[in-house]
């Protein structure tokens, strides 16, 4: 067995958006740090791949890049900000209805409550609440000091004792009566991490769709493997080492302390301290390995169930769309009501894919990810990898169901589809090693959300954890948060250990 002299104080596995946050602001405070990435490219689910001139992303929108957002914040933390260019996008959300229904939701909160109140008066009041009780989980759930001294705080607000167990099913029942508007609200929430109303936490949707309303949907200009990449560029430039294409096999342990890591090819790598941002699954079933887990902590994981994958047809359009009721994220519905909604959705994650689609079109944000004049569209389905679907024979007719779906939206659409390929929950397994092929680490259930998450430490002295299977939760702005978090608990950890 090859042994590689390491004098690197700590070891990334993974170069996910949480690994790369928390190694570039590790890098930055003088740490030596090493990421070891599987892939050729870094960025994890957060990647952008190019086909026939075409730029396809598999992440949708991103939360809070400007001033003030919490995105931009850790970038600026990073010194990654001046190197990234965002475009807000403004017109975010348009419903499909069965019964030919087009309904546009504005990205400005103001003027979402002014709308739904015209449509809905006698819930003018359930409207109001709701709205103010979602900000207040949004204020209550991350308090996050520009400073960035003491990092994120999760603090025991009255909204979050009062919601921490509830569903969106439940916040909505509470205040809105008219069942056509708690079907547009669970529309709304189904954007946001493929969950129906009654399965997906109060917190975790109030949260984000607060984030979105108050710090704003971006892109950034050029597709989205530009925000991992900046942060890589930091990362290296501060003096971190990075090793692409290699996989880790394991993360060896001795009388419970990390003592480094083994590389596909055989070769050691000595540390005392490694963050792991890949998935919790293989991170303690196959790394580390079962035998070497306390019960407790080895029932605590076979408890927690993943959330959906996905299946994404890529189409390059040559096409003007421009006049058509499109926004950058659109919903065609097969239902009308949020109890049909539920039963749609759920056939959906068990695999069926008629009825049920979203259209997600950048191009309409950020004409640069097509060739002059043409388009980008994702249609997306978020079947469950379980839902025992032969995936590898089946795509291309699953393909072609969900192209006609989109003959609804965009007449004659199948005739100047000038490219056509696809991604499955396996794709998106062998991607990123994602437990299958899971796109926001544990699903948002109202028991494994936040603290409720495993937490960054672990059972094992050096071992850390970072990225969506952790607090506080899936998404790119909440890995984000989580690699800061990790780099702070990772760096107090050298100081009183290891006496750095
Ligand atoms: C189809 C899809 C759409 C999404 N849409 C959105 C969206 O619109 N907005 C949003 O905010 N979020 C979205 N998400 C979720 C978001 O992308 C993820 O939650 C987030 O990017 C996870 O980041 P991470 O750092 O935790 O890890 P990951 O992105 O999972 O990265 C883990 C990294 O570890 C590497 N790795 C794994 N095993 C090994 C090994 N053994 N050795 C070395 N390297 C290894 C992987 O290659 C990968 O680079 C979407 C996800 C998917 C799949």
């Amino acid at each position: 067995m090859k042994s590689k002299d390491s004098d690197y104080e700590v070891i990334i596995t993974g170069s996910g958006v949480a690994g790369l946050t928390c190694g570039a602001l590790l890098a930055k405070d003088g740490v030596k740090v090493l990421i070891v990435e599987k892939n050729p490219f870094v960025g994890g689910y957060c990647h952008s791949f190019k086909k026939e001139g075409f730029t396809f992303d598999l992440v949708s929108i991103l939360l809070g890049c400007s001033e003030g957002g919490k995105i931009y914040k850790i970038l600026k933390e990073i010194g990654a900000e001046k190197g990234l260019e965002f475009i807000r996008i403004k017109k975010y959300l348009t419903l499909h209805g069965i019964d030919d229904e087009v309904i546009e939701i504005s990205s400005e909160l103001i003027e979402v409550i002014e709308n739904l109140t015209v449509m809905f008066p006698s819930d003018k009041e359930g409207i109001k609440g709701l709205f103010q009780t979602m900000d207040g989980i949004y204020k209550d759930l991350y308090i996050m000091p520009d400073s960035f001294i003491s990092g994120l705080q999760f603090l025991s607000g009255n909204h979050l004792r009062k919601y921490g167990n509830k569903t969106y099913r439940e916040l909505l029942d509470e205040f809105i009566s008219n069942k056509r508007l708690k079907f547009i609200l669970s529309s709304i929430a189904i954007t946001f991490g493929g969950m129906t109303a009654d399965m997906v936490s109060a917190l975790y949707i109030s949260n984000v769709i607060m984030t979105f309303f108050k710090e704003g949907g971006y892109l950034p200009i050029g597709g989205i493997q530009r925000l991992p990449d900046a942060v890589s560029k930091v990362f290296c430039h501060s003096g971190g080492t990075l090793i692409a294409g290699e996989r880790v096999n394991k993360i060896t342990i001795d009388k419970g302390m990390v003592t480094g890591i083994e590389l596909s090819d055989g070769s050691v790598i000595s540390t005392s301290c490694v963050v792991s941002n890949i998935d919790a699954h293989q991170t303690f079933f196959s790394l580390i390995g079962e035998k070497n887990l306390q019960d407790n902590y080895l029932e605590k994981l076979r408890l927690f169930r993943s959330s959906t994958s996905a299946f994404v047809v890529n189409l390059g359009l040559d096409l003007d769309i421009d006049n058509l009721p499109l926004s950058h994220m659109t919903l065609l519905l097969p239902a009308a009501d949020p109890d049909e909604l539920t039963f749609e959705v759920q056939r959906m994650i068990n695999g069926n894919v008629s009825g049920f689609c979203i259209a997600h079109i950048p191009t309409l944000s950020d004409p640069s990810l097509a060739p002059e004049g043409k388009h980008v569209i994702n249609l997306i389905t978020l079947p469950s990898y379980d839902c025992n679907r032969n995936w590898t024979d089946e795509g291309n007719i699953i393909s072609e169901k969900m192209i006609c779906e989109l003959e609804r939206l965009i007449p004659k659409v199948s005739a100047n589809i000038v490219h056509k390929s696809f991604l499955t929950p396996l794709t998106l397994e062998k991607y990123a090693l994602n437990y299958k092929g899971a796109c926001y680490g544990w699903s948002h259930t109202p028991a494994q959300f936040g603290m409720k998450r495993l937490q960054p430490k672990t059972p094992f002295k050096g071992l850390f954890l970072t990225g969506h299977w952790t607090v506080p939760g899936g998404g790119v702005t909440a890995s984000m948060i989580s690699g800061f978090m990790t780099s702070k608990i990772a760096n107090e950890y050298l100081r009183n250990e290891c006496g750095t």
